[in-house]
């Protein structure tokens, strides 16, 4: 094999890179993850992911963890409601769809990032994450790379792959192409046990998700596992509002006034959400790989999943991607039909690439589709609603 005693450094412990490593230990490979996170508790992370059948379960099939899986998913939490800017519920699958049906392509198991990530350290070798390891730089050192991380420490690797996610400091090394805006900002906000926090947003969701729609703009929100519920404003922006728009993203009472003017038409249904919501609130711009970007691929580094190609949620797929890169690459780095690794490398870099786009793509579509005018009865297309 390929891999025999060369060492791979897997950097950045997200879903991509976690179900990497686990799927390279099941091929006997030896592997490092340096993750900058300080330890496995030292955040929270964001929202629940739904899992697709063909990306994200089938890479969890393939690391023998959907036993482990069905252990953590949470049934029932991909029930979802369409509703207008005045909570009016256009769609419900809540008394339709069953909790469970594994196997079908249509089912989309809502899985939180915690229990996820828990999940897929929980099947790696002890010590295979080094914690602690903020990846600065690397340099070219006899067949492969030594590697810097900002806490002084270093290690050798054979092979390299970036799995650091949207702001990748590996992928300069393969290529400069950036990413571009895709004109949408999210106002990322959390409530801490909504059941007391908001309960008429709570009894809403009873425990599923919420995409609402009005005025070009969204209000997306799904029930965690925890307690909490977590929701995005979603709407279309110039890339430097959050730069110039001097809100206080601490002070609820200044966010809610900044609701009701910029989602004018929406009712006071909402306002509970930005009343009662946990601080600071957390704006992200969405940003996209260029659809058509390639490069030429390298002996021993490669990158995955948001490294390779972010793309905006609207589609769902940013996680499954990943998890479906982290599939392939193993696949093809233990295939004995490659010659060398650049080959073995190149061929998953060609595939990756071609099927990211079409994800990356859709995921645009979507995105102009739900802040459009029309986006409630696009979507209820969609969704085969009433
Ligand atoms: C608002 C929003 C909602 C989303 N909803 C969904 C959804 O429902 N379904 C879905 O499939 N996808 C969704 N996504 C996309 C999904 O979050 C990402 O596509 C996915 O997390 C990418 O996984 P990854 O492993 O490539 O990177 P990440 O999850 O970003 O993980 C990168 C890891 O690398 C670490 N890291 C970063 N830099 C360094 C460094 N220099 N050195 C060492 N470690 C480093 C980070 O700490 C992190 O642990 C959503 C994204 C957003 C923004």
């Amino acid at each position: 094999m390929k891999l025999k005693n060369k060492q791979i450094a897997i950097v950045g412990g997200g879903p991509g890179g976690l179900t990497l490593a686990r799927l390279l230990q099941l091929k006997g490979a030896n592997v490092k993850v340096y993750e900058r996170d300080f330890n496995k508790d030292a955040r929270l992370i964001g929202s629940p992911l739904d899992m697709h059948e063909e990306s994200g379960l089938a890479a969890i099939r393939k690391a023998n963890l959907l036993d482990e899986f069905k252990k953590n998913f949470r049934p029932g939490a991909d029930k979802k409601l369409i509703v207008n800017e005045r909570a009016e519920i256009f769609f419900s699958d809540h008394e339709t769809k069953p909790n469970e049906n594994f196997g079908h392509a249509y089912f989309r198991p809502e899985i939180d990032r915690g229990p996820l990530r828990n999940m897929l350290l929980e099947s790696l070798q002890p010590g295979t994450v080094v914690w602690d390891s903020h990846f600065i730089s690397m340099e070219k050192q006899d067949e492969g790379w030594f590697l810097y991380f900002k806490n002084g420490s270093s290690a050798y690797a054979d092979i390299v792959i970036a799995a650091d996610g949207a702001n990748s400091k590996i992928r300069p090394y393969i290529t400069n192409i950036k990413a571009f805006y895709s004109g949408i900002t999210m106002l990322e906000i959390n409530i801490y046990n909504a059941a007391k926090a908001t309960p008429h947003i709570y009894a809403l969701l009873n425990g599923g998700k919420i995409m609402a729609f009005g005025n070009s703009q969204c209000l997306l929100g799904g029930q965690k596992g925890n307690g909490e519920i977590g929701f995005y404003a979603s709407f279309k922006a110039d890339e430097n509002w959050v730069k110039n728009n001097g809100l206080d993203y601490n002070d609820q009472t200044q966010l809610l006034s900044w609701f009701k003017t910029a989602y004018p038409g929406w009712s006071g249904i909402w306002y509970e959400i930005f009343e009662n919501a946990a601080t600071p609130f957390i704006p992200r711009l969405i940003y996209c790989m260029p659809l058509n970007q390639t490069w030429e691929a390298l002996p021993n580094v490669t990158m995955l999943g948001d490294a390779a190609h972010v793309m905006p949620p609207f589609a769902g797929e940013g996680a499954n991607m990943a998890m479906l890169d982290a599939l392939e690459l193993s696949e093809c780095l233990t295939d004995d039909k490659y010659n060398t690794l650049q080959e073995a490398i190149s061929i998953y870099e060609i595939n990756m690439r071609y099927r990211a786009s079409i994800a990356a793509k859709e995921s645009l579509e979507n995105g102009e589709r739900m802040h459009s005018e029309g986006a409630l009865n696009m979507m209820l297309n969609m969704f085969g609603g009433i």
